[in-house]
């Protein structure tokens, strides 16, 4: 049956005009979902209205499907990945990480465990040892009974949690939560506390702190970038004058490339930006797609993994990143501390 996502004409032509000579041969995606079906709750019409992602991810992303689609994707390359498994609220957190750890090599596929802000530390630690994770995915909705525009970074994990990342030496991955996303000051303070006081664990903030639109980036990549030792992934962004202050303040050896799959893989479409917003324009069929544009235009939108690929190329060839920087971003960082830790 011919799908939406089987790979198009205009998907190659985009591919050999903006990616095929900048992709590296090893890619490592440090940002990734798998989930199955019967893990996660059933997408209602609250959960597709209050997560426009939710309404992508859904039903389930194996991992094979994963290997499906970076061999479709990127043809040339040979693609590792640090997975972790659904965070939407109302998922069966031990069954989602259990799946994460039995598809993992550990050799070319990583594993983060979602983590239950109300873990014990000796739970916690058991849960990270027996599964062999390279550490914890918090987020928001996994706070118990929390809107997401109350929930502040110490809320999502706990100060005993963080002791036992710190002692194991294991990573974080951490989607700052609110409407003022990274810019707001105490998120990056409880950040810079962390990076201080567990010296042993890795702070990663996901999707540069979700400054997608330049406001933000404008007014938190500067602080950020005095913030020791603390990493970023970029999965997710597709604004090129993004991953150029990135790149120029942050710098390409903190940040490492991710995808955010399932949800990149599977919307066509691009992003558009007006001031502190953005707007998805996609092909797909969700409930939140309101604004569809007519079949012959719709036809000519390529994947948005590849648009933000694309912007990530602009951003980089702004910022004057070199070959080796980039292989640093796409592969190198994350390798050398996933691999030294197994
Ligand atoms: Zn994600």
């Amino acid at each position: 049956m011919p799908s939406e996502l089987d790979y198009r004409e205009v998907d190659r032509r985009f591919f050999e005009r903006y990616l095929r000579d900048f992709l590296p041969a090893r890619m490592l995606d440090v940002h990734m979902h798998v989930h199955r079906q019967e893990d996660v709750p059933p997408l209602t019409q609250e959960l597709a209205a209050a997560n426009w992602a939710t309404a992508v991810s859904h039903p389930e992303y194996l991992a094979h499907d994963a290997e499906e689609d970076y061999a479709k994707l990127f043809p040339g390359s040979e693609v590792s990945r640090l997975q972790f498994g659904s965070v939407v609220r109302g998922t069966n957190i031990e069954a989602t990480n259990g799946y994460s750890a039995e598809t993992a090599d550990r050799r070319h596929v990583w594993a983060l465990a979602v983590l239950d802000p109300t873990w014990p530390a000796d739970r916690l630690h058991e849960t990270l040892v027996a599964g062999k994770f390279n550490g914890v995915k918090p987020y928001w909705s996994l706070v118990p009974d929390a809107q997401e525009g109350e929930v502040r970074l110490d809320d999502m994990i706990a100060p005993h949690q963080l002791e036992v990342l710190d002692a194991l030496g294991l990573i974080a991955i951490i989607h700052v939560p609110g409407p003022e996303r990274i810019r707001a000051a105490h998120t990056r303070q409880a950040l810079r506390r962390w990076c201080r006081q567990y010296r042993n664990a890795t702070f990663v903030v996901a999707h540069v702190g979700r400054a997608y639109c330049m406001p933000f980036a404008e007014a938190s990549f500067a602080d950020l970038a005095s913030i020791d030792g603390l990493l970023f992934d970029c999965s997710a962004v597709l604004n090129p004058h993004v991953f150029e202050l990135a790149f120029n303040t942050i710098g390409p050896q903190r940040i490492m490339w991710g995808t955010d799959f399932p949800v990149l893989a599977r919307m066509r479409g691009y992003r558009v930006w007006e001031g502190e917003k953005y707007r998805n324009v996609v092909s797909g069929d969700y409930p939140w797609n309101t604004d569809r544009q007519p079949p012959d235009v719709e036809a000519e939108y390529t994947y948005f993994v590849y648009e933000a690929l694309k912007a990530m190329r602009e951003g980089a060839e702004c910022a004057g990143l070199s070959t080796t920087d980039l292989e640093d971003v796409f592969f190198n960082a994350a390798h050398r501390s996933l691999a030294s830790d197994s």
